[in-house]
């Protein structure tokens, strides 16, 4: 069975632009429970590790540094079949060619700066939960 939860990120680019309260928004009018939420500003060795799968890619070293740039808004988010659910609502990892609507199209800038990180898979969801929040700050309902 899928998860009922994804992870999810408002990137520092965002943060920065005052849309917090717009992204929370559509996460919320879209069906997702906020179970958890804290506003962090990760360091760059904790933002590499939160990457660490994407420690090979050609644009880690920049995405580190980007994702320590600011603050950022982490939060785990209920629904059923979260997941893909989420990546529906926030388009793909380009803004450009994101659907209309969807939050990175309205709010991403740059295939690097494009406002939310949302999980890609059940496995991944588990492990950046946890990256981020004990059980203790883990709500249910
Ligand atoms: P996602 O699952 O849609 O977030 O995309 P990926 O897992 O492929 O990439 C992780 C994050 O790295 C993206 O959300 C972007 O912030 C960044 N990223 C992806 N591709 C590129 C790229 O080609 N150049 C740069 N600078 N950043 C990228």
């Amino acid at each position: 069975m899928a998860n009922s939860f994804t992870l999810t990120i408002i990137k520092p680019d965002a943060v920065a632009a005052g849309h917090i309260g717009n992204i929370l928004q559509m996460i919320c009018q879209a069906g997702f429970r906020i179970v958890a939420m804290k506003m962090v500003h990760m360091s760059e060795s904790e933002a590499g590790r939160f990457y660490a799968v994407h420690r090979e890619r050609p644009f880690y070293r920049d995405l580190v540094r980007f994702m320590s740039s600011g603050p950022v808004v982490a939060a785990i988010i209920d629904a059923e079949n979260a997941v893909e659910r989420f990546r529906q609502l926030i388009g793909a990892t380009n803004p450009e060619q994101a659907a209309e609507g969807t939050v990175r199209r309205l709010y991403g800038t740059s295939v690097e700066r494009n406002a939310v990180h949302g999980s890609d898979s059940d496995a991944n969801a588990v492990t950046e939960a946890a990256f981020f929040f004990s059980e203790l700050e883990r709500f249910t309902y």
